[in-house]
């Protein structure tokens, strides 16, 4: 999967090079949190996708969205994302899944709070 790169606009040049699938929440039943670098410029960013699916007509509800962060914060997160030793399962009960998985007592997902973010965009897969 490729994705078009918000700050060079190569239309396929940002990839998704980590990720981590978290519990589901309240807001969705599948979320994943990714970080996402950019082949052609060195951008790089958080990403997080989203999905609620719906019961009752069959369809699903989905967004995916960068989020332009401080290096050091990208750095950081990367660093708990490679201790989890099994990413792709949202039941792991690892320190990285503890911490990225966290939800208020609402059970919304507080996985960026405190994570300082300028900007955000859309995640725009090559057509
Ligand atoms: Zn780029
Ligand atoms: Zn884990």
């Amino acid at each position: 999967m490729s994705f078009k790169c918000p700050q060079c606009s190569d239309p396929s040049a940002l990839e998704i090079v980590f990720s981590i699938q978290l519990p589901k929440n309240k807001c969705a039943d599948d979320i994943t949190l990714q970080v996402v670098e950019c082949g052609a410029c060195q951008f790089a960013a958080l990403a997080v996708y989203e999905e609620k699916r719906r019961s009752i007509s069959d369809t699903r509800d989905w967004k995916h969205v960068g989020y332009r962060i401080k290096t050091k914060d990208l750095l950081s997160i990367k660093g708990i994302i490679l201790e989890c030793p099994d990413r792709l399962n949202p039941d792991c009960r690892c320190l990285a899944h503890m911490h990225l998985g966290t939800c208020n007592p609402h059970g919304e997902w507080l996985g960026l709070e405190g994570v300082e973010s300028y900007g955000s965009f859309a995640m725009r897969m090559r057509a």
